[in-house]
């Protein structure tokens, strides 16, 4: 197929490798130079405008920081909805906020345009293994249509319900994530201060009610979980910044719907200290040194109590 991609950053330039990969044709755009070199490199056509990418497209990804980007790369006057063929199937892959991702739905529609939103979890080893899990909100009809597309790049599709659901899925999903990771750090803490050993703990946790994917893949006690971040001082995997942002996104979800979220709040309320320290580009299993330092439980209870 003809894929018009625009945003190639760390999770757009593996997709794209992949589509290259499998013999797709892509044209891709971003306004970062590093970006677009990286992209060339891997195969990709990169082009010097939106209107570019999208010319002649079958389908059209956007992989973009928030939803403010993805609004305006989609719907704006030089934008894809504004040059794309309307046959194109349009995919906003970013994760942004529900309403923002149901409004564009709805502009996409209103153009002639079939939109899917198909946020992604899998983080940039998922999206170069090719392996990430897709979260689809929109008629199951064009999912079918580009399905052989998303393939390339997915270990498992979702198919989440009508507009907007994807998104839902990611957000509530990483919610639930975030949780668990201060969960388990708060267990981790407790347990090595009790004298407990950190991987005999670990170990029989996963076997008994305490077990959550956090507990056997980020355990943030070192030497325990060979794969966890805290065996390379939090760098790489998945951000602070990043898991931040999916928590406001579901803060705002919770808010609109009337839902109480505050072991959420308390969670975004640790990160937002970890970011005021500089540490926001470190895997977010860094939480657990909040504890370590002793400083956590000020700010912590005020997020949980409100
Ligand atoms: P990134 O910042 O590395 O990439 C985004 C790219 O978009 C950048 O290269 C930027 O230059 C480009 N961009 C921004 N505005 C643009 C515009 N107007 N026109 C063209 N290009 C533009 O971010 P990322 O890590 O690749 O994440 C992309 C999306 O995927 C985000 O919504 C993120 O929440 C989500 N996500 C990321 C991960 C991860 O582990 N990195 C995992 C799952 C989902």
């Amino acid at each position: 197929m003809n894929v018009g991609w625009i945003g190639l950053g760390h999770m757009g330039d593996p997709m794209t490798t992949n589509l290259v990969k499998a013999g797709h044709q892509v044209k891709g755009f971003d306004l970062s130079e590093p970006a677009t070199a990286a992209a060339a490199e891997h195969g990709v056509t990169v082009v010097g405008s939106i209107a570019e990418a999208v010319d002649g497209a079958d389908v059209v990804f956007t992989m973009l920081p928030a939803g403010s980007h993805a609004k305006a790369v989609i719907t704006g006057d030089d934008g894809v909805l504004a040059n794309a063929p309307k046959t194109a199937v349009v995919i906003d892959s970013s994760t942004i906020d529900i309403d923002t991702a149901r409004e564009l739905h709805t502009t996409a529609e209103a153009a002639g345009f079939a939109f899917l939103d198909a946020p992604v979890s899998g983080g940039v080893s998922g999206a170069a293994a090719g392996t990430l899990t897709f979260m689809v909100g929109g008629e199951p009809e064009i999912l079918e249509r580009v399905r052989e597309v998303i393939e390339v790049m997915a270990g498992r599709i979702f198919h989440c319900g009508g507009p907007g659901n994807g998104q839902a899925a990611k957000i509530t999903n990483n919610m639930m994530l975030a949780i668990c990771l201060q969960a388990t750090c708060e267990g981790a803490v407790l347990a090595e201060r009790l004298g407990l050993d950190s991987a005999t703990f670990q170990q029989l946790a996963t076997v008994s009610s305490g077990d959550s994917w956090a507990l056997r893949t980020w355990y943030p006690i070192p030497g325990v979980v060979e794969t966890a971040a805290v065996n390379r001082d939090f760098a790489d995997g998945f951000s602070t910044a990043l898991l931040r942002k999916d928590l406001g996104l579901a803060l705002q979800a919770g808010e609109s719907t009337g839902t109480d979220v505050s072991f959420a709040a308390g969670v975004a309320k640790r990160l937002d200290t970890l970011v005021e320290r500089g540490l926001s580009e470190r895997d977010c299993s860094i939480l657990v040194t909040l504890l370590q330092d002793g400083v956590d439980s000020e700010s912590a209870r005020k997020g949980v109590d409100g």
